[in-house]
């Protein structure tokens, strides 16, 4: 029988709230596909989740939406795979399909939108099943692994430079320098931008730097140049109000953060002249397609950090203390069967 890594009951993950547990294996919908996961990314949302300060919407659920694996079986209409083909799955589960959001092309917007590893049980497992429409083909470049942390941190950081308004060759603000930043910055620099990173840790801007930023500085810090957009990723409502600070007329500053605490009061002069503050919310499947064909076009470099699946835990524990070196990336493979 398959395994997954499973939560019942969110709690602290220093009291291991994943539990390995044997589920019969999957049939698939007409529209779904069965796949076996070969890497599934941890992102903080899991660990929000399992935590509890992002609410389940089912228990038990299997989290994890940041899957690379191959399509085992398919359902009665699918056309798009067939199986062996190479597939990655993300936060998108599926969506209405009908709806003014879904019809429009803004799918990421869709009230009835599924989210896997929330609403569908997600890719902390060796198999799980997805619909057919919200999968993407991986190019061939990227190993399962590099390919898996592509699937949350770097098309949501693309979809942010989309929302940003950033155009080739200007320049451009991130805030926050975690593992979507990363992303983010080499496409980026591969558009010809001048990127500049505010970040807290010392670490982090000599990284920066290393990586191709001009400049590197703390959240306190102005940019040497007016920014003509900028990126905030770092989950705390005082260092948007920094980006505006650095942002020109007519800029945006593009808030790539799920939750984030109180957005402190301002001057409103910081905001005249028509700058602009924009929330970014998942991302299209467009995008996915569009970013992963890139990605591979650049091509993007992921660092991770792999855990076997039993050790997913500790993988949360490390990214919860900052330890992780890179993305961290549940590695399911043989050695995880049964
Ligand atoms: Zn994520
Ligand atoms: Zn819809």
């Amino acid at each position: 029988m398959p395994r997954a890594q499973q939560l019942s009951t969110p709690r602290p993950v220093a009291e291991r709230p994943l539990r390995m547990v044997d589920f019969p294996e999957p049939e698939p919908g007409a529209d779904e596909i069965v796949v076996e996961v070969a890497a599934c990314g941890v992102c903080r949302t899991d660990l929000q989740l399992v935590e509890g300060d992002l609410a389940a919407r089912r228990l038990p659920v299997v989290p994890g939406h940041q899957v690379v694996g191959r399509v085992r079986r398919i359902g009665q209409n699918v056309r798009s795979w067939k199986a062996g083909d190479r597939v990655g799955i993300g936060w998108i589960g599926g969506t209405c399909g009908l709806c003014e959001h879904c019809t429009a092309g803004n799918d990421n917007l869709c009230d009835e939108a599924e989210f896997t590893g929330w609403d569908r049980d997600g890719g902390f497992s060796q198999l799980m099943t997805a619909r057919a429409d919200s999968a993407y083909a991986i190019p061939p470049g990227f190993s399962d692994m590099d390919a898996a942390p592509l699937l949350c941190g770097g098309v949501i950081g693309y979809r942010s430079l989309e929302i940003s308004g950033i155009e080739p060759g200007r320049r451009l603000g991130l805030y926050g320098f975690g593992a979507s930043a990363i992303l983010t910055m080499q496409v980026a620099i591969h558009r010809g931008c001048t990127v500049y990173v505010a970040t807290r840790s010392r670490e982090e801007q000599s990284r920066a730097l290393d990586m191709g930023a001009t400049w590197a500085g703390p959240y306190s810090a102005l940019p040497p140049d007016p920014l003509d957009a900028a990126i905030t990723f770092a989950p705390a409502g005082f260092v948007v109000v920094e980006a505006l600070k650095a942002v020109k007329p007519g800029g945006t500053v593009a808030i790539n953060a799920i939750h984030l605490d109180t957005i402190p009061e301002f001057p409103y002069a910081l905001l005249w002249r028509e700058r602009g503050i924009r929330s970014v919310a998942n991302f299209t499947r467009r995008d996915a397609r569009e970013f992963l064909q890139l990605a591979g076009e650049i091509p993007v470099r992921t660092v991770v950090d792999p855990y076997p699946l039993a050790d997913a835990n500790i993988a949360l524990d490390r990214l919860k203390r900052g330890e992780t070196g890179g993305a961290a990336v549940l590695t399911v493979g043989e050695a995880d069967s049964p």
